[in-house]
């Protein structure tokens, strides 16, 4: 099955007890046992829920690993594969993975006695550099937020098996429609599916695949004893979402790939970062482990002055945090998402006060283009 139909097809079809179509939302907590443990595969929705199962089903298909975990959100998702990990082990994190992945390793995970070591993991030998004994797993992003950097998922899961380690790769900006971590040898992916899964802007949720079964069933040891599972009518959301995941990524991607290619031919922008145009400094490596370049847009008008201007002036780019939806949404990373790194660091990392991030959704590109002129100029 090619993915557009296992989008249509993959995971559990319908309902057997009455032929529905879209696997009913199960909203209900317990399960009624002939015996004691004698039962229909469902005891109590925190081990185990239908509409929930459906979607971890799909997810598990869609991402080809053994086994699919849903959550609460993306968070939840991550401390949930985080408790993987015990006291004295050691993590290398990319350097500029989501906020809230840096706050809860250094701010929660930390204090359980978890290590981590920050590295640019677009950079392999730094990586490497950066593994000692005591470490467990590498955890990236590829592309980051909001520079769009590539990592190669490849070479480093090459490292994580010559030194018996996992690798863990966020798939939230790429999807599984355009990049497979688990076949490119990642061990666990995960996902916000807040953002492109759902797509909607209306569901905060996490998925978690791993690739191999003993660790999808310790994953799954951990989500029920730790609980932050994703309820039946978020599960049903979502399933319903990401039946549409194939055709949204497809418009994401022609309107980015667009606007990329127009931002880049003005002379007001001082820089357009985007993974499909060949300036890109990883364009070819982005080439080769995705099928896409996906929807992010980075570009620096120059001076937080004419960013705010930007943002006052546009009309169907949405100010907000968050990405992935159905409308286009637009922010400013050094004073919303990054605003918590310190003035200093973001100058070395290049998220400059001019930098505007655009989640470029699937409205007329051409309305785009023209909303962007117009703010612009
Ligand atoms: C939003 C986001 C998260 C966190 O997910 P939530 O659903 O908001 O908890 C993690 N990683 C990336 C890349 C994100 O964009």
């Amino acid at each position: 099955m090619r993915i557009k139909t296992r989008l249509i097809h993959g995971g559990i079809e319908g309902d057997p007890h009455t032929g529905a179509v879209s696997v009913p939302i199960y909203q209900v907590s317990t399960y009624k046992q002939e015996a004691v443990g004698k039962h229909k595969g469902y005891e109590y929705s925190r081990t185990g829920n239908p509409t929930r199962h459906a979607l971890e089903t799909y997810i598990a298909e869609l991402e080809g690993g053994a086994r699919g975990l849903a959550f609460g959100s993306g968070m939840a998702a991550l401390s949930t594969v985080l408790s993987l990990f015990s006291k004295g082990d050691h993590l290398v994190v990319g350097d500029d993975v989501y906020g809230g992945t840096y706050r809860v390793i250094t701010r929660v995970f930390s204090r359980l006695g978890l290590d981590a070591t920050y590295v640019e993991t677009s950079n392999t030998a730094a990586v490497e550099a950066a593994i000692r004994p005591e470490t467990k797993a590498i955890i990236m992003e590829t592309p980051t937020n909001p520079l769009l950097k590539v990592s190669d998922i490849a070479a480093l899961s090459a490292i994580a098996k010559a030194n018996n380690i996992l690798l863990l790769v966020d798939n939230t900006f790429m999807t599984p429609y355009w990049q497979n971590p688990l076949e490119l040898g990642a061990d666990i992916v995960y996902h916000s599916a807040t953002k492109y899964l759902g797509g909607h802007s209306d569901v905060v949720a996490g998925l978690v695949v791993a690739k191999d079964a003993k660790v999808g069933e310790e994953l799954h040891f951990l989500q029920n004893a730790i609980g932050g599972i994703l309820g039946p009518q978020d599960s049903w959301l979502l399933l319903r979402g990401m039946k549409t995941l194939g055709v949204r990524m497809e418009e994401h991607e022609q309107n980015a790939r667009t606007l990329a290619n127009w931002l880049a031919e003005r002379n007001d922008i001082k820089r357009v970062i985007y993974p499909g145009l060949p300036s890109h400094p990883n364009h070819e490596l982005a080439k080769k482990q995705a099928r896409g370049f996906g929807g992010m847009i980075s570009f620096d008008v120059g001076s937080a002055e004419r960013a705010d201007e930007v943002l006052a002036k546009v009309k169907y780019f949405t100010l907000a945090e968050s990405l992935g939806a159905v409308e286009s949404l637009i922010s400013v990373p050094a004073r919303m998402t990054h605003a918590s790194i310190p003035a200093e660091r973001r100058a070395q990392l290049g998220i400059t006060d001019g930098l505007i991030r655009i989640s470029v959704g699937i409205e007329d590109v051409q309305d785009l283009i023209d909303d962007l002129e117009q703010a612009l100029s």
